[in-house]
Parts: C-alpha cells; sequence; structure tokens
C-alpha cells in the first residue's frame, strides 16, 4: 500500500491506473477510521479494481469555533487499518498542499447547504464541496463511496456531481452502529462515558419513528413530537434539530411518505453529534 503526500505523485499514480484502463474506487475520509469507513472501502475493494482512501481534516469544513484543532488523528493507527483492507493507495495531503497560499476558489451548493446542519454550521458544506472535487478531479474515480451517517452530504454531493457534469457515481452506503445501536462517528471518542450512555437515545428516537411508522403513523409533527419529547428525557442531551424531509430537495413535508428521511443533530454535553433514519420506497433504512 502506497502512502503518498503531494498532488504531483497522486497525479503520476493514477495516470498510471488511467493507462491501463483499471475501474478505481474512492473513499474520502478525516481519518481516525472505525468500522463506517472501513464498510466504504470494503465496498470499493468489492466493487472497484482500485481501491484509493484519502485522509485529510479539511480545515475549509470547520467553522472558526469548532473541534479543528482538537479532531482525532492517528495516521499509524489508520495506515495498518488500510493495509490490512488491502488498499491500494492512501492520500495524506498537508493543508498546504491542497490549498496553498492565495487560494480562492470554492464550490457552494446552493439553498441545500444552507438547511439542517448548514444552519448551525454555516460554510460547512462549501468546505466540504470544495474539497470533495478538488479530490474527485485528482483521483478520478469511477465510483466514489460515502456514508449516509451523513445524509444531508450525500444529497449535497449527489446534486454537486451531477451539476458540474462529474464522471464519477456517488455511492451511499448504510451507517454503521455500534453494538448499543449508537451510530459510528470519530467524534464519539470525546464522549464521557456517562455521555455515551446518553447518546443512545438519539438512536431510540429514530427506532421510535420507525416503530410509529410501522403501525401506520405518517403524520411527520406528530413523529417529531414523540421523538423530541423521548430526547428530552435525557439532561445531558439539547437537541440542535429533528427534522422530516423529502430525500430530494431536503425540505419539510407533513407526511412521512415518498423517499424521506428523519434527520437529527444534537449536542451531548459539547459533542454534536447526528443521525438519520431513511425511508426509501415504503421500507425503512436504519
Ligand atoms: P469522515 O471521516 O467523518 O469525514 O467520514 C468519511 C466518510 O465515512 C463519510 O462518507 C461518512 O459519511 C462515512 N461514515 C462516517 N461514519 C459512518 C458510519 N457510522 N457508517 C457509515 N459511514 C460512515
Amino acid at each position: 500500500m502506497m502512502v503518498i503526500n503531494t498532488i504531483n505523485e497522486l497525479k503520476e499514480k493514477i495516470r498510471f491506473w488511467k493507462d491501463q484502463s483499471k475501474q478505481i474506487g474512492f473513499v474520502a475520509t478525516m481519518g481516525y477510521l472505525h468500522e463506517g469507513h472501513l464498510s466504504l472501502v470494503r465496498e470499493s475493494k468489492r466493487s472497484s479494481e482500485i481501491t484509493v482512501v484519502s485522509i485529510f481534516v479539511n480545515p475549509k469544513q470547520f467553522g472558526p469555533q469548532e473541534d479543528y484543532n482538537f479532531y482525532p488523528r492517528d495516521l499509524n493507527r489508520d495506515r495498518n487499518l488500510l493495509e490490512k483492507e488491502g488498499v491500494d493507495l492512501v492520500f495524506h495531503p498537508s493543508v498546504e498542499e491542497m490549498y496553498p497560499d492565495h487560494y480562492r476558489t470554492y464550490v457552494e451548493v446552493e439553498e441545500l447547504q444552507d438547511k439542517l446542519c448548514g444552519k448551525s454550521r454555516p460554510g460547512h458544506f462549501r468546505g466540504v464541496c470544495t474539497v470533495v472535487l478538488k479530490l474527485l478531479n485528482l483521483v478520478q474515480p469511477d465510483e466514489a463511496y460515502f456514508g449516509w451517517k451523513d445524509a444531508q452530504q450525500v444529497v449535497i454531493l449527489q446534486k454537486m456531481v451531477k451539476d458540474l457534469n462529474i464522471p464519477t457515481k456517488v455511492v451511499p452506503l448504510p451507517i454503521v452502529r455500534d453494538n448499543d445501536g449508537l451510530a459510528l462517528s470519530s467524534r464519539n471518542t470525546y464522549l464521557k462515558p456517562q455521555e455515551r450512555q446518553a447518546a443512545l437515545v438519539l438512536n431510540k428516537s429514530l427506532d421510535l419513528a420507525a416503530r410509529l411508522f410501522s403501525q401506520g403513523v405518517k403524520d411527520a409533527s406528530l413523529i417529531k413530537q414523540k421523538m423530541v419529547e423521548l430526547i428530552s428525557t435525557e439532561p445531558l442531551v439539547r437537541i440542535d434539530y429533528v427534522e422530516i424531509i423529502d430525500l430530494q430537495n431536503l425540505n419539510n413535508i407533513d407526511k412521512l411518505e415518498g423517499d424521506a428521511l428523519i434527520t437529527l443533530a444534537a449536542y451531548v454535553g459539547r459533542t454534536r453529534l447526528i443521525d438519520n433514519i431513511r425511508f426509501i420506497s415504503g421500507g425503512i433504512e436504519k
């Protein structure tokens, strides 16, 4: 497995594979890998000939008050995990390599970027889209794998790829959870034991929504109300949002039907967590 830090070396390697008409799969990460990331890597290994993984904590997607400086990093650990999965190339650039002095170009997906997480994290999706577009341009993957964990990100990137005619297929994959149901996240390492316990209420509120849906409840405001009531029983958890939305345009919906998403963000102590459940073609995907 090669670990490459520079754009020039990466381009050279990609050109070599493209000359051999290899199918390239790509997984973009910020490192501190867990089974969620590895599920994307395994899908790439399964369906592409070459697997490229990037590890880059992208400063442009963090707000000034956010955790960029504290975000967990452990390249050696990540490298070992990826080596075991049979990854071909890890791209691990410096910030200066990605954003040299006088960097000036950004990508915005209007409207979609301002909803949900975009409200409490202004500029976040501008940073995400900018780095992902740069990475897609460099790696030129046939397929890029992203987790439904970040559902708004999936919807926005699908739109970016379509609008900008990028020849990569965005492949979304299911959320990987811990045994107790908590969605895996690199940020879970911030949680104190008591907070981790409290965080389970988020997953439970999604289970409650699924149960209500299975019992025939379609009224979005009722489902939302029941979820908020349940989450509010946990004093360590503060809701940022709980929304029931159309998966195409991220607009709120009144009735849970069509392709829909129940999505939430909440602070557990100082840690901001997100989770969701998808309702696609009448089936529940969690
Ligand atoms: P990150 O390192 O947080 O930027 O995540 C890199 C990729 O892994 C993104 O596409 C995430 O959606 C995905 N991912 C993160 N956590 C999970 C999870 N628990 N299950 C599935 N995918 C995940």
